[in-house]
């Protein structure tokens, strides 16, 4: 029996429409490029990243896989957009930089490419998915033992419908309506389960908050809202 496969394609769709904008850092995909630099460091601060084996999963239009390339790293970013991958693919000429970007699922990676990254990054994709859980599993498959894993999303609190979906897409109008699901949003507790779960170790969560109007970001404890966590597989 063939599997079902772990995607949203109204989800595909929904990112697919930002394509051609991914770039423009005042476009609908702006409070990642206002994230980015600081996830990219959170990586970096955690990983030699020089010539390190890395797989971006859910890499959009690129952001953070050329961050981590310019870094050093040999990336892979993989997402079911079509659309995206091709804007990604195209970016490389403006940067000037290598990345192995692929219309692939992450379970099709972790089969292929079984234990061979020295870390993997999933940022905010495990809200978009049907199955969280499986998602992970696939993470962890990837990792090399002793590798890491980073991932970004948003909690399930108030105050995270309050700026994900009320401000970010209703008040600032900066995201998409429908962009985000309150429902499938996942709390810090929730996500550390599904790592222990996949055989990872938790090995830190920090909050990340975000001002949209300064657009400056940086990382705190405090979880409400935003956050990043890093977990490793065991040697
Ligand atoms: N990780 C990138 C992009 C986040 S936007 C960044 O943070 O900069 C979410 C991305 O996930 C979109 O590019 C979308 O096409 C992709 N996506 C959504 N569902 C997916 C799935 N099931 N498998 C792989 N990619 C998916």
């Amino acid at each position: 029996m063939p599997t079902t496969p772990n995607v949203s394609h109204d989800e595909i769709a929904r990112f697919g429409k930002l394509a051609a904008r991914w770039w423009d850092p005042d476009g609908e995909s702006r409070p990642l490029h206002d994230l980015n630099p600081l996830r990219a460091a959170y990586v970096a601060a955690r990983v030699d990243l020089r010539g390190a084996k890395v797989a971006d999963v859910g890499c959009g239009g690129g952001l953070l896989s050329e961050a981590l390339a310019q870094a050093g790293a040999h990336v892979t970013g993989i997402d079911l957009g079509e659309k995206v991958i091709e804007i990604a693919r195209l970016h490389l000429h403006e940067s000037d930089l290598r990345v192995d970007y692929r219309v692939q699922s992450s379970a099709e990676l972790a089969r292929s490419e079984a234990a061979s990254f020295d870390a993997v990054c999933c940022m905010e994709l495990v809200e978009h998915v049907p199955d969280p859980a499986a998602l992970v599993n696939d993470l962890a498959a990837m990792l090399k033992p002793g590798g890491r894993l980073f991932m970004s999303t948003i909690n399930r609190t108030p105050a995270a419908f309050g700026a994900a979906i009320v401000g970010a897409e209703y008040v600032m109008r900066m995201l998409p309506r429908g962009t985000h699901h309150y429902a499938q949003f996942l709390k810090p507790s929730e996500l550390g389960r599904l790592l222990r779960h996949a055989g990872l170790e938790l090995e830190d969560v920090s909050g990340v908050v975000y001002n949209p109007l300064n657009r400056k970001a940086w990382l705190s404890s405090i979880t409400a809202v935003n956050y990043l966590a890093h977990a490793s597989k065991p040697a």
